[in-house]
């Protein structure tokens, strides 16, 4: 791999600013996008993946990305990713407060955002972190019409997006107690199966344990 290769690969850190300050604060994340873009939007990527294919047509901050500095608890959870439509449902000075930041952030409004738990980020290994970038970008579906065919904007051409839910939301106590409903069970299929991209995959992707990969 090139030098010029080898930078354009390298995971982005979020800055160390954002962990200076007591109160939660966010950084906005052009050069994540770049990187998600290269990594596995890219057909020459080693970790293209064709799931996210529609993705490609859009640009920052189309879908915007942001770092936050911590995650936050929800539903008794801890919640580290974020991906969601943006979706301004106010009127009067909520609304205008609401698009100053977004233009604050991004000169502009995005579609779409993805959020990162930028603590998370910096301790989590490259395969963690390719998981949960991927995790998200699963979550931008692109948009079925009412036959089942991924549909197109008219004017723009590009594909139209759809937030998409989880494969599986089930308890383990009731697939123990009723066994597996068929999504349970293709998820087990693919539990089960070797993943198709290897540790070392990523490591060369992601440029930070580069050398350490033999
Ligand atoms: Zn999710």
């Amino acid at each position: 791999m090139n030098q010029l290769g080898f930078v354009i690969q390298q995971r982005p850190d979020p800055p160390d600013w954002i962990f200076a300050l007591d109160t939660p604060n966010f950084a906005p994340a052009p050069e994540l996008w770049e990187w998600i873009k290269t990594v596995f939007l890219d057909k020459k990527s080693k970790l293209f993946n064709p799931d996210h294919f529609h993705l490609g047509a859009f640009y920052y901050p189309e879908i915007a990305v942001l770092w936050a500095q911590c995650g936050f608890k929800k539903q008794g959870r801890f919640v580290v990713g974020q991906a969601e439509k943006i979706m301004i449902n106010a009127g009067g000075w909520k609304k205008e407060r609401q698009e100053q930041q977004f233009y604050q952030w991004f000169n502009d409004l995005p579609e779409y955002l993805i959020t990162i738990d930028a603590s998370y980020a910096k301790q989590a290994s490259d395969v963690d972190f390719c998981a949960l970038i991927e995790h998200e970008l699963y979550h931008i579906a692109h948009k079925k019409d009412k036959y089942g065919v991924p549909s197109y904007n008219r004017e723009t051409g590009k594909p139209n997006l759809a937030i998409q839910g989880h494969d599986v939301e089930e308890f383990i106590g009731v697939v123990r107690r009723y066994g597996a409903s068929t999504d349970v069970q293709n998820m087990v299929k693919a539990a089960n199966q070797r993943p198709l991209v290897s540790k070392v995959d990523i490591h060369h992707a992601c440029g930070t344990c580069y050398l350490k990969v033999v």
